[in-house]
């Protein structure tokens, strides 16, 4: 499955309901999170539909050449966040927190994040 009929990301992915979209990749889109939780707060999106992080190792997987590690450094460059820092974090299923079931990474930004999360 590349698409997902019934997700809301594939659709963001799809084009076919709008998103403030800053960066895309061969593997991603990164868009602006409609509800910010910090002054920076994007999501990366994979392109393919993957329900989890747990589903995106595998055969049809990105590991290795996915280009994240690339992305992550070039957003901290366009957000000028490079020297402050920022964080990158991946909720996943129900103790993570997650609340769509589409791959996706926070990148989130611009002021001083506590450890460990609630
Ligand atoms: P999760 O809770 O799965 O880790 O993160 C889902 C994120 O997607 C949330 O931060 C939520 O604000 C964001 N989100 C959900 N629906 C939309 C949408 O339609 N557009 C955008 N830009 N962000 C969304
Ligand atoms: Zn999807």
């Amino acid at each position: 499955m590349v698409l997902k009929d019934d997700c809301i990301f594939c659709k963001i992915v799809n084009k076919g309901i709008p998103a403030d979209i800053v960066k895309e990749t061969d593997n991603f889109i990164v868009i602006k999170d409609i509800n910010p939780v910090a002054p920076v707060h994007l999501l990366i999106i994979s392109k393919r539909h993957y329900d989890s992080v747990l589903d995106a190792g595998g055969e049809n997987g990105l590991d290795g050449k996915s280009g994240i590690f690339r992305l992550l450094g070039e957003l901290a460059e366009d957000f000028k966040v490079a020297d402050n820092g920022f964080r990158a974090v991946i909720n996943t299923k129900e103790d993570g927190g997650q609340t769509v079931s589409h791959l996706h990474i926070h990148f989130i930004a611009g002021r001083r994040f506590g450890w460990p999360p609630g």
